[in-house]
């Protein structure tokens, strides 16, 4: 099971920023705190940009498993 740092993400529960990983099982998409052990079901919806929805065009390529989102704002820098 591959699990994917969210940049950004902040905890709910502990409030840390970039703890929190991204991972499917049993094709739920789940959340959780490295730090704290907070865990979260994800609903579809909001990972429709994550989700490939014909999947015979993605090359069957190793994922890294910890491979980082970076969907940080550019101009925060
Ligand atoms: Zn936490």
């Amino acid at each position: 099971m591959k699990k994917r740092f969210i940049a950004g993400a902040v905890c709910p529960r502990c409030s840390e920023m970039d703890k929190i990983v991204m991972y499917e099982k049993d094709g739920i998409n789940y959340r959780e705190c490295v730090e704290c052990g907070y865990e979260d079901e994800m609903p579809v919806a909001g990972l429709a940009n994550e989700i490939p929805t014909r999947v015979n065009e993605k090359p069957a390529k190793p994922q890294v498993a910890e491979q980082v989102l970076n969907f940080v704002d550019p101009s925060k820098k």
